[in-house]
């Protein structure tokens, strides 16, 4: 008979770099080592970016004191919680912030909940996240999301704004 050492120590090894490769993409991989598709699969679709902010026109454009409303932007879809025009929204909407990597951690408004903002601060992706889940609608169900929570941009007149002014999306 064998010595069976030497299998055992290869069977550990093996079990070792099977569970490196079961790790999902976001704990593997840092928010600039991600392709396009994985980077746009991080968007828990909480459509809470989407909402109308307001700040003083004096402070610069990343400052963390804005006020989030509870009233969205005309693109989004208030049910789904989706842009309706993702790939044109700069062109239909000229202050739709683009995320990417290297902006992430200056977007100091952006909501706590946020996938990206979670990542880029260390702290992993919440339990609830579809990811996690599987299910597009845990978002919902968290009640993480706007749905239910806002009116369209369209029904509210800019000088009634303040009145609509919120905190739950923080
Ligand atoms: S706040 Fe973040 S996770 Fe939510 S819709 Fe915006 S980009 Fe996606
Ligand atoms: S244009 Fe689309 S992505 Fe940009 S804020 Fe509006 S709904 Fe959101």
């Amino acid at each position: 008979m064998r010595q069976p050492t030497g299998l055992g120590g290869l069977g550990k090894a093996a079990l070792v770099r099977a569970a490196m490769f079961r790790r999902p993409f976001w704990e593997r991989k840092t928010l600039t080592e991600m392709d396009r598709d994985e980077w746009e699969a991080l968007c828990d679709g909480c459509g809470k970016c989407c909402l109308v902010k307001l700040q003083d026109a004096d402070l610069p454009v990343n400052t963390p004191e804005v006020d989030y409303t509870d009233v969205a932007c005309r693109l989004l879809d208030c049910e789904a919680c989706r842009c309706t025009d993702y790939p044109n929204r700069r062109e239909k909407v000229p202050d739709c912030v683009v995320l990417s990597p290297d902006n992430i951690a200056m977007l100091k408004w952006m909501p706590a909940s946020c996938a990206y903002r979670r990542l880029s601060e260390g702290r992993g992706l919440p339990d609830w996240h579809p990811l996690i889940t599987g299910d597009p609608e845990s978002v919902h169900r968290a009640r993480i999301s706007v749905r239910g929570r806002v009116v369209p941009e369209g029904e509210v007149d800019d000088e009634d704004l303040p009145d609509h002014i919120v905190d739950w999306p923080r």
